[in-house]
C-alpha cells in the first residue's frame, strides 16, 4: 500500500462519514415524526358512525380511539385533548367541543376552548377542504404553527369531514425534553464531534436548541437540512461542519480508535503475562526434571553398587560364615526391593502418560482393603516403630475401585507418613462414610507441609525444599501417582496440613450403590469383572 492509496482510503472514509452525517440528520427528523404520532396507528380504522355517536354518548368511545386517548393523556408531550364534530360553526360556543377527562375515561363538555385549539382545528379543516376530492383515507394528521397536533376524521366515500381531534403540544418539552436530548445523543457535543446540529424555527428566524454550549450567536447557515414534513412545518433540523469534514470525521472516529488501541494494548499485556507465566512454569518443570534425573540416577546406582559389592564378595568365596552370608543375602534382598519399588513407580508414571494404565474396577469393601494392605505392610511398620491408630466405622458401604490402584494409593500415603515423621512415627488411619461417599484418612504427626507448597505437592517431580525433604530420599512422583489414580477411580484427594505439626490426606470415593455400572471415569465396566471379590 503506497502513500497515495492511504490518502485515497482516508478520503473515502471522509466521504462515507459525510454521507453518514446526512443520513443521521434525516433519521433524526424521521424519529421525531414517529415520536409525535406514536400509537396513532389504529385511528385509521375508525368508522364514521362510531365517531358521530360520541357526540351523543361521550362515554362510549370506540376501542381504537380510547387506546390512543389514554396513551396521549400519559404523554408529557401533549397538554390536553379536544374533540368536536364537524359543522358550520366549529369551535363556536354552541358547537359542542369536548375535552377528554382521563380520570373518568370519557369526553366531557369543554368549559373553555383555548384559542390555539380553535385555530388548529380551523387550519386542518381548511387543509382538508382542499384535499377532500382526492383524499382516500379515514384520518388525516397535521400540526400547525399554533402548536396543536390534529387529526381530521374523514369519510372518503362521501367526501365528508366528520370530526376533529386536537391536542395542544407542550412546546418547551418538545424542544428540551424530546428533540434536544436526541440531537445530543446522536451527534454528541459539537466541540467534540466538530458537527453543529440545531433546530431552526425558520418562520421566526430563531435557533431553538442545538448541540453547542450555547444557542446564542449560532449563524443559521447550514451544510445539510432536514424537514419534519407533515408534522412540524415551521421547523427544520440543520447541520453545519464547524471543522472541515476531514477533521470532524477523525474526531468522530477518535473514541473508536482509542477503544481499539486500549483493547490491543490490553491483549498484548495479557499475552505477555501469559507467556511469562508459561515460561516460568516450564522452567520450574525442567529444573524439577533435572533434579529428578540426578536423584533417580543416584537412587538406581546406589542399590546396584551395594548388590555388586555383595555379589563380588560372595562370588570370591571370601564370605564363609553363615551370619555374614545371611547379612549379605539380606542386603541384596533389601536393595532389590528398593530398586523394584522405584522401577514400579517410574513404570506407573510412564504407563499413565502413555495412556496404557488399565483399571479393573470391582465392588470392594474398604474395610477389608485397608486391613489387608496393613497386614502386608506390617513388616515395614514394625521396622520403623510406627504407632498405628486404626479406626474403621461399622458397615462402611462398598466402593467401586481397582484394587491395584487402591493399594498403590494407600501404600504411597503410608510410606510418606512414615518417611516425613522424623520423630514421633504416628500413623492414624480412619475409614468412615456419609450418605454419598466413603472416606479413608491417613494422618501423621510429622513435619507438615508449608501452606505455599500444599497446592504443588501433587505436581510431578515437586518436592518441598525443606531440609527434611532434602535429606529424605524420594523423587516427587508418589503424590502425583496417588492423585491421578484416585481421580481415575472416581475419587478425590484433599490435604489438611499444619507446618511443623503433621498432615492428614483424605481420600473420598463414591458409594458403589450410588454410581451407575455403565461408566467409571470413561471406562466401560464389564459386570462379570465387577463381581464382588469380598463377600
Ligand atoms: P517424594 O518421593 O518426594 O516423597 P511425593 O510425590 O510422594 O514424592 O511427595 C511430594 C512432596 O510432598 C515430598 O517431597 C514432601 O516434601 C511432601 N510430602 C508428601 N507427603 C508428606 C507428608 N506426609 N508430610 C510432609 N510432607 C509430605
Amino acid at each position: 500500500m503506497n502513500l497515495y492509496s492511504i490518502y485515497a482510503l482516508h478520503m473515502s472514509a471522509v466521504t462515507t462519514s459525510v454521507e453518514k452525517n446526512r443520513e443521521q440528520l434525516e433519521d433524526l427528523s424521521q424519529w421525531v415524526r414517529v415520536r409525535m404520532r406514536q400509537n396513532s396507528g389504529n385511528l385509521w380504522t375508525l368508522e364514521a358512525s362510531e365517531l358521530k355517536r360520541i357526540a351523543e354518548y361521550p362515554d362510549q368511545i370506540p376501542a381504537a380511539l380510547i387506546q390512543y386517548l389514554n396513551h396521549v393523556s400519559n404523554d408529557q408531550l401533549y397538554d390536553d385533548i379536544y374533540y368536536t364534530l364537524d359543522g358550520d360553526r366549529v369551535c363556536s360556543p354552541e358547537s359542542g367541543v369536548m375535552r377528554f377527562d382521563s380520570a373518568v375515561g370519557s369526553f366531557v363538555p369543554a368549559e373553555a376552548v383555548p384559542e390555539q385549539v380553535c385555530r388548529g382545528i380551523g387550519m386542518v379543516s381548511t387543509r382538508m377542504n382542499v384535499l377532500a376530492s382526492t383524499y382516500k383515507w379515514t384520518a388525516y394528521m397535521m400540526t400547525d404553527s399554533y402548536f396543536t397536533f390534529n387529526f381530521v376524521f374523514f369519510n372518503p366515500d362521501q367526501a365528508e369531514t366528520i370530526a376533529y381531534l386536537s391536542m395542544p403540544i407542550n412546546r418547551d418539552y418538545l424542544i428540551s425534553g424530546v428533540i434536544g436530548p436526541e440531537i445530543f445523543r446522536r451527534f454528541s457535543n459539537s466541540e467534540e464531534s466538530g458537527v453543529l446540529v440545531y433546530l431552526d424555527d425558520w418562520t421566526r428566524g430563531q435557533v431553538l436548541i442545538s448541540n453547542a454550549e450555547s444557542n446564542q450567536d449560532i449563524s443559521r447557515d447550514h451544510d445539510f437540512i432536514s424537514r419534519f414534513s407533515g408534522v412540524l412545518e415551521d421547523w427544520n433540523l440543520k447541520m453545519r461542519y464547524i471543522e472541515t469534514p476531514e477533521v470532524a470525521a477523525s474526531k468522530a472516529s477518535l473514541v473508536r480508535n482509542i477503544g481499539v488501541l486500549a483493547v490491543t494494548v490490553f491483549t498484548l499485556i495479557f499475552s505477555l503475562i501469559f507467556l511469562y507465566l508459561a515460561a516460568k512454569r516450564d522452567r520450574e518443570l525442567s529444573m524439577r526434571q533435572a533434579s529428578f534425573l540426578a536423584n533417580v540416577t543416584h537412587e538406581l546406582k546406589t542399590p546396584l553398587a551395594v548388590m555388586q559389592a555383595a555379589g563380588e564378595n560372595l562370588a570370591d568365596g571370601r564370605v564363609t560364615t553363615p551370619e555374614r552370608l545371611q547379612s549379605y543375602g539380606q542386603h541384596i534382598f533389601t536393595e532389590t526391593m528398593r530398586l523394584r519399588k522405584m522401577i514400579e513407580k517410574l513404570l506407573d508414571v510412564a504407563r499413565n502418560e502413555a495412556g496404557q494404565l488399565t483399571l479393573k474396577p470391582a465392588l470392594l469393601q474398604p474395610e477389608k482393603l485397608v486391613k489387608e494392605h496393613l497386614a502386608e505392610q506390617q513388616g515395614f511398620l514394625n521396622q520403623n516403630n510406627v504407632q498405628l491408630d486404626l479406626s474403621i466405622e461399622d458397615d462402611v458401604p462398598k466402593i467401586m475401585v481397582d484394587q491395584n490402584s487402591f493399594e498403590t494409593i494407600l501404600g504411597n500415603l503410608i510410606e510418606n507418613a512414615v518417611k516425613y515423621s522424623p520423630e514421633e512415627k504416628y500413623l492414624g488411619i480412619r475409614v468412615y462414610s456419609d450418605t454419598k461417599k466413603v472416606f479413608v484418612e491417613v494422618q501423621d504427626h510429622g513435619t507438615g507441609i508449608p501452606p505455599e507448597s500444599q497446592k504443588l505437592i501433587f505436581d510431578k517431580f515437586y518436592r518441598v525444599e525443606e531440609t527434611l525433604t532434602a535429606r529424605t530420599k524420594g523423587h516427587g512422583l508418589g503424590l502425583s501417582i496417588v492423585k491421578n489414580l484416585t481421580e481415575r477411580n472416581g475419587g478425590a484427594i484433599s490435604l489438611n496440613s499444619t507446618y511443623g505439626k503433621g498432615s492428614t490426606f483424605t481420600l473420598s470415593f463414591p458409594i458403589a450403590a450410588n454410581i451407575s455400572f455403565s461408566n467409571l471415569n470413561g471406562q466401560k465396566i464389564n459386570e462379570e469383572e465387577s463381581k464382588p471379590e469380598y463377600v
